[in-house]
């Protein structure tokens, strides 16, 4: 396919997209398709010889799709949104286009500046604290895009663990290392994603799972119960993620207590993960959910549940990139270039090397609608929701499992 060809599959491909997603409430919103379905439709082996893009096309159609179940349907109502829009899609597009991978500042300057500016943007838009704005005087934390929540909360675990073992390394230094680790001990609500047991079991570290109050709330008090009691059975607790806006039914845990409780446990990482409800947060009303946000050291979101942006967009802030970082660098010399020490490598924030410009399709999104536009997006679900709430209240075969926040 030459760029004349491209220009014409292109046109058509926006023109199939824009129909797809203007007619998609004609279609079932799930496939009625039998595993696989996809395999006796399909030849076993990849075309020897070039095909077709028609024939290509038609597939699609008629293969494809009807295994497709259709996450921006008018009524797919299962797991969580899956944010997307037509400025979202222009920014992978025109990422795709060009290309680069954005390991490091000097692998491709614009794509490391834009994601520290656009991420500084979402962060003072959300509320956080300036001391997670990269870009901020005398600051030392900043944003990254990670893949997912669950990659978030991954690197987030690992440098908590780096730091711990650290520490315990100095206080002793003859002491074996694979010793420290069976001592550490990470915490989270029973509410909490699975994404922070499988990060336990990466990092392997022990993880203790709480029972949180009748709202599915952690509380402050029985963390410190949890932390204190397995001090004295010589455990050593290090990382603790708390959750606004659970999975289950958007609980918030209670971050100024656990904030609180955790001052006395001096070296823990506190974690709070928002991966949906965070979002909601560029509306000053709904800003009171993240009080206790002073205390944590990390914050994820992800723009592409609830912020029109598509996937993958899930946003990291952390208050200390160094003590991020020192988890995660590990620095060859082909990777090495001349303003190593005057820019952000954004390599060394995740576990990948290689990265997308992901940052222009989250620019095209703040941009095209603004922050008004977004929190006009939000408080219209958040009006649905309620009117859902009160449907549902009339109906007796249903009952709230929670309060409707
Ligand atoms: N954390 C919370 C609170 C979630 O609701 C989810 C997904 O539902 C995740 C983490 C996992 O998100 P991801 O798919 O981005 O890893």
């Amino acid at each position: 396919m030459d760029s004349t060809e491209f220009r014409k599959r292109g046109m058509e491909m926006v023109e199939y997209i824009c129909n797809y997603l203007e007619t998609l409430s004609e279609r079932r919103v799930t496939p009625s398709v039998e595993p696989g379905y996809l395999r006796h439709l399909l030849p076993t082996e990849a075309p020897q010889e070039p095909e077709d893009w028609d024939q290509i096309m038609s597939d699609v159609e008629d293969k494809i799709m009807p295994g497709v179940t259709h996450w921006q349907h008018p009524r797919f109502h299962a797991y969580f949104p899956a944010g997307n829009s037509f400025p979202s899609i222009l920014g992978d597009m025109l990422g795709d286009g060009i290309g680069c991978i954005g390991f490091s500042w000097a692998a491709s300057p614009a794509c490391t500046e834009l994601e520290t500016i656009v991420l500084d943007w979402l962060g003072k838009a959300i509320g956080l604290p300036d001391h997670f704005l990269a870009l901020k005087e005398g600051s030392t934390g900043g944003g990254v895009i990670q893949t997912s929540a669950s990659e978030c909360v991954l690197v987030t675990m690992l440098a908590a663990r780096a730091q711990a073992l650290k520490r315990l390394k100095s206080q002793h230094p003859f002491v074996e290392e694979g010793h420290l680790l069976s001592k550490l001990m990470a915490y989270c609500s029973k509410e909490a994603h699975s994404c922070v047991e499988k990060a336990a079991m990466i990092c392997f570290v022990k993880l203790r799972i709480l029972e949180p109050d009748e709202d599915a709330s952690l509380r402050g008090q029985t963390i410190y119960e949890a932390m204190e009691e397995d001090e004295l059975q010589g455990l050593v607790p290090f990382f603790v993620s708390t959750t606004l806006g659970t999975t289950g039914s958007c609980a918030f845990d209670n971050l100024p207590e656990i904030g609180k409780q955790l001052q006395r446990f001096p070296g823990v990482w506190l974690h709070v993960d928002a991966a949906y409800a965070g979002n909601s947060f560029i509306c000053p009303e709904l800003k009171p959910l993240l009080k206790g946000i002073e205390y944590a050291d990390s914050f994820n979101t992800n723009p592409n549940k609830w912020l029109l942006t598509n996937f993958d967009c899930s946003t990291l802030w952390v208050r200390d990139r160094i003590r991020l970082t020192s988890a995660l660098v590990v620095d060859p010399l082909y990777l090495k270039h001349g303003y190593s020490d005057a820019a952000i490598d954004y390599r060394h924030w995740g576990v990948p090397l290689s990265r997308r410009f992901r940052s222009l399709k989250l620019w095209f999104v703040l941009r095209s609608y603004g922050i008004s536009g977004l929190q006009h997006y939000i408080r219209h679900h958040i009006k649905l929701a309620k009117r859902f709430e009160e449907l549902v209240l009339k109906d007796k075969r249903f009952e709230i499992c929670n309060q409707v926040k």
